[in-house]
């Protein structure tokens, strides 16, 4: 793209003035010095305050960043193993035996941004190009209906040939393929910080959540791993959610890319930026937190030599530490991790995760077997199908939601919020779980999946209370029958 016209494109696209009912004192919420301090001065917590912070996530209050800061700092081994339980038993707590599960769509890698990380990155001559036509995206959406998903997450790079209107007319073609009884309910986004403006028109059309990672919360790191484009705006970006919400888009998802700076001030960065939300949109932050380690891409030596990696062993704790921070906050594991690793991590406290995953452009209608890089922003841990995540999970216990309706029945932002905070989401989750898992079951599972599945579902029920357990039985005995998308 010709210089001229790249500046008049991010001219046009950034509006900074929408970011200034936010911005206070030419400052924003991520204050870089006192997160730093906050973790030097928490280097060593006691026993009783590590004690005291956990009963308080117990009883699912969020933290203040000085508490999450003495959590990061944990030594003691033992110590350790008390926030994984503690963990494990907030997750059940407040979102009970279930996971929900979706799969990404991507649409477009055309990008006019230079991310370090990211094998789409604009100067990356070994990525190979595509935009899927609108025909392409049913043909992907009709595979993935065919499996027996339900919720997506549309992905795009950020470029002027894949701007709102691209978006708006994807989507719209997602919602509008059936496949015998199959259909999309819910496509989430995971795309370039917009406008006001343009989130209203997404929200009219009918988005789930808008998610944007901030990548790094480090203001240094953050203008060195974005050296060009509109993503070098580091408030245009933290500001995002901001808009949405300010747009009537009140389901928003932050994350992290975890290897660019210090996990610790990631986490506390996460954490800032859940605060600010739900400081000024009355009580809503996040629906969902993402915290994804970078992975290999094509021709792309930054991940060859990543300044802060994070382990296996400090990834499952920073799970376990934003659980406990954020106790009625979604969170989401996806394929990049491997499966020993998703296992975990779930148990610790992740609410939703992927299955059947393909991120080439294209790659579900033209059912690449292999990974093929080239096509790729990033190399997956985990490509195993939907079939085989669901029977994983049911073996673990955990019912495998593809429920959509939250948003349809407008349980979306505060009142969504206000069950979580109250530990009450499985009051509707977990009969949605079981009547989602039961259509899985009757119209995609293999034989195997499915009687492992039945037997799970039968269990699950007798926990249900006697007040919804007739009507949650006369559905699922409708299901049987053949009826399609019963809810709470
Ligand atoms: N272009 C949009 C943007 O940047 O917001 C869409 C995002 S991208 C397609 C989805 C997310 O993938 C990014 O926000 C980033 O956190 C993550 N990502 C990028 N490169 C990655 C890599 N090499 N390994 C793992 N995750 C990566
Ligand atoms: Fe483009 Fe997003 Fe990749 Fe950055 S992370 S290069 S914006 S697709």
């Amino acid at each position: 793209m010709q210089a001229a016209t790249k500046r008049k494109w991010i001219d046009d696209v950034v509006r900074e003035e929408e970011n200034e009912p936010y911005i206070e004192d030419d400052r924003d919420f991520i204050d870089d010095g006192k997160i730093k301090s906050l973790i030097d001065k928490h280097a060593n917590p006691e026993i009783g305050e590590i004690r005291d912070i956990i009963a308080k996530s117990l009883s699912l209050e969020r933290l203040e960043p000085q508490e999450t800061a003495a959590l990061l700092n944990i030594r003691d081994e033992d110590l350790w193993q008390e926030v994984f339980e503690a963990a494990a038993w907030v997750k059940n707590d407040v979102y009970g035996p279930r996971i929900v599960t979706f799969a990404p769509l991507y649409c477009s890698n055309l990008c006019a941004n230079s991310c370090v990380y990211c094998g789409f990155r604009a100067e990356n001559q070994a990525a190979q190009r595509r935009k899927l036509s609108f025909p392409e995206i049913r043909r992907e959406t009709e595979v993935l209906v065919s499996i027996g998903h339900k919720r997506l997450v549309v992905v795009y790079g950020e470029h002027p040939d894949s701007g709102i209107d691209y978006i708006a007319g994807s989507i719209r073609t997602i919602y509008d393929t059936k496949v015998g009884r199959g259909e999309i309910r819910r496509v989430n986004i995971n795309a370039a910080p917009q406008s006001v403006e343009n989130y209203r028109l997404l929200k009219d059309i009918g988005i789930g959540t808008y998610q944007v990672f901030q990548e790094t919360y480090h203001h240094e790191t953050y203008r060195k791993v974005h050296p060009r484009g509109i993503k070098a705006n580091y408030a245009w970006r933290l500001y995002a959610l901001h808009r949405a919400q300010e747009a009537g888009v009140d389901d928003v998802a932050i994350g992290a890319l975890f290897g660019l700076y210090d996990w610790r001030f990631e986490v506390l960065g996460l954490l800032y930026h859940t605060i600010d939300l739900e400081q000024r949109f009355g009580g809503v932050g996040p629906h969902t937190i993402s915290f994804p380690r970078i992975t290999p891409a094509t021709d792309t030596p930054f991940n060859q030599n990543i300044p802060n990696r994070v382990g296996d062993e400090d990834f499952l704790r920073l799970v376990a530490v934003i659980r406990l921070s954020v106790p009625y906050t979604g969170m989401i594991i996806t394929a990049r991790e491997p499966a020993h690793i998703r296992r975990q991590a779930i148990d610790l406290g992740c609410t939703q995760t992927d299955g059947s995953t393909r991120i080439g452009i294209g790659a579900y209608a033209e059912s690449y077997e292999h990974q093929e890089v080239e096509r790729q922003q990033f190399l997956l841990g985990d490509p195993r199908s939907l079939d085989e995540v669901v029977r994983e999970m049911a073996e673990m216990g955990y019912l495998t939601s593809f429920c959509t309706a939250g948003y349809r029945c407008g349980r979306t932002g505060n009142y969504f919020m206000e069950l979580a905070k109250q530990g009450k989401v499985h009051r509707f989750c977990i009969p949605n779980a079981i009547l989602t898992m039961k259509e899985y079951l009757q119209d995609y599972a293999s034989a195997e999946t499915r009687a492992i599945g039945e037997k799970l579902i039968e269990r699950h029920l007798a926990g249900v209370p006697r007040q919804i357990r007739d009507a949650l039985d006369s559905r699922l005995m409708r299901i049987e029958n053949g009826e399609r998308d019963l809810r709470f």
